[in-house]
């Protein structure tokens, strides 16, 4: 038996589904995940000896491949000094100073553990701020596994949230309302219901986590301006795009400046690591300045704050957004090509080095159509991409993510290896 296989079965003895996130279990592929035993650049390695070209990149942090030598040299520059203190530290700073000079609006920040303490603290701290229950968020964009964010479909657009999860009680999700993503009127609409009780919208800018889409030209200026005009904040979600659609996220790319900014990902360097700020005024709320709590044990971990600062200032230094966009037109014209020649109507997504392919032919602007893609084909691919060694994400509602560690050649095996998939898929 396969040693990946071997442990897959030691692990779900012991751990729920044999993972620690759901989505690498692989479920609906039936076929159990491969478990890696060292990762460099844009390749990884399996238990037994299997290579991959990888396009998962740990889910978004590993913009400069696996293990840079930036980051591991400060990681082991940082650690004979002691893993971490509970006591404020100089790298703390310099993070700090870090992201408020790139990030657009951020004057302040804090640091998480993880995404999911970031978007949960900042829902919490645009609810201290106003005063107001309320919180929008879009069908089909993540913002962790906080409670009151873990609601995705709502039955209307202006019905109360529906708890995607068991355990979280329909009071709990009461006070988030779900709205279609790209759609103006239901946001409009939302304000004239709960008139004065709308405490903020947080929105992925682009959702990554419905698979990969963009925004009609004009939606987030106007979400922009919706919030500012009744007295809410807007929440940019970048955990995702944050450094990673540009040095400046979402919102330096679309000129658009959030009153809150969560990141996580990429800034961590492959540590955990997250991040809320914003404007003064907000984020002089927080604790122990005001009236909104909240902590972490180990949050600005100066091992994770060396690791995420060395990749950040290579990302600065170094022309890496003129490359990954390069290698991202490069993929997109051999999918482009691929489909065209095998005359299969699919949709695909890109920016920068962020994109999906859709098994649907119609075009994708929300969790509706996102949703509309054939699974068995989507299925079909992936393992056949596994099989010529190419890892892209084990789900249809998942973004691939391409490293400044890729090479032209990989991406034109990927390519090719894509182009054998769907052949397939054509007959
Ligand atoms: C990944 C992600 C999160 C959650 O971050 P974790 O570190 O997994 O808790 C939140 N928001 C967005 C947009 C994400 O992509």
């Amino acid at each position: 038996m396969p040693i990946s296989e071997e442990l897959f079965e030691r692990a779900r003895r012991v751990i729920p589904g044999g993972v620690n996130s759901p989505v690498r279990a692989f479920r609906r592929l039936e076929r159990a995940p491969f478990f890696v035993a060292r990762a460099q650049g844009a390749h990884l390695w399996d238990e037994d000896g299997r290579e991959y070209i990888d396009y998962v990149g740990t889910w978004g942090p590993a913009i400069l491949g696996h293990a840079p030598a930036c980051v591991m040299e400060a990681v082991q520059r940082t650690v004979p000094n002691g893993l971490g203190y509970g006591i404020p530290t100089r790298v703390e700073v310099d993070m700090a100073e870090h992201l408020c000079r790139r990030v657009p609006g951020m004057q302040m920040v804090r640091m998480t553990n993880s995404g999911t303490e970031a978007t949960m603290s900042a829902v919490r701290l645009a609810r201290g701020f106003t005063g107001r229950p309320y919180i929008i968020k879009f069908a089909g964009c993540y913002h962790g596994h906080a409670d009151s964010l873990l609601v995705s479909a709502g039955s209307g657009a202006l019905t109360g949230g529906q708890p995607d999860s068991a355990g979280v009680p329909p009071e709990f999700a009461a006070l988030t309302i779900v709205l279609p993503y790209n759609n103006p009127a239901a946001v409009e609409q939302a304000f004239k219901q709960y008139a004065g009780k709308i405490a903020g919208v947080i929105v992925e800018p682009y959702p990554g986590n419905a698979g990969f889409y963009l925004p009609k030209p004009g939606y987030l200026q106007f979400l922009r301006d919706i919030t500012a005009r009744e007295g809410a904040l807007l929440i940019f979600d970048e955990v995702m795009t944050g450094f990673r659609i540009s040095t400046s996220g979402v919102a330096g790319k679309e000129g658009i400046t959030a009153d809150i900014t969560t990141l996580g990902k990429v800034i961590g360097g492959g540590l955990p690591v997250g991040a809320f700020g914003g404007r003064r005024d907000i984020m002089e709320c927080v604790a122990p300045l005001g009236p909104v709590y909240q902590a972490g044990t180990l949050s600005g971990n100066p091992v994770a704050m060396a690791a995420g600062l060395a990749q950040l200032t290579h990302l600065e230094e170094h022309d890496c957004y003129g490359r990954l966009e390069a290698l991202g037109a490069r993929l997109e014209e051999g999918v482009r090509a691929a489909l065209h020649d095998l005359h299969l109507p699919f949709t695909f997504k890109r920016s920068g080095s962020m994109f999906c392919l859709f098994f649907t032919e119609q075009d994708v602007v929300d969790l509706e159509t996102a949703s509309s893609g054939s699974f068995p084909m989507f299925k079909q691919y992936f393992l056949s991409m596994l099989e010529q060694g190419v890892y892209v994400a084990p789900s249809p509602y998942e973004t691939g993510f391409i490293s400044t560690s890729h090479t032209e050649d990989d991406i034109d095996r990927t390519t090719a290896a894509m182009r054998n998939a769907l052949a397939a898929l054509a007959k």
